[in-house]
């Protein structure tokens, strides 16, 4: 394993726990406000159509990361 890919490893892990802390904070069952990536707000209209745990921009990226649709 080189260091970049080390590097990402940990940048990731980063990721989850920051992702698993706003978890906690936010009430199970209702829909997020904010990004769980950027923690910026997600539009309305955003949470309306998609309701998930991230704005348009971060999950997408999450997407293309998983290998998904193209
Ligand atoms: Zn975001």
């Amino acid at each position: 394993m080189d260091q970049f890919d080390r590097a990402q490893k940990l940048e990731l892990e980063e990721r989850e726990t920051r992702i698993a802390e706003h978890q906690a904070m936010v009430p199970s069952g209702k829909p997020s406000t904010h990004c769980v990536d950027c923690l910026g707000e997600i539009p309305k209209e955003r949470q309306a159509a998609a309701p998930g745990l991230r704005c348009t921009r971060c999950q997408s990226a999450v997407e293309r990361r998983n290998g998904g649709p193209r």
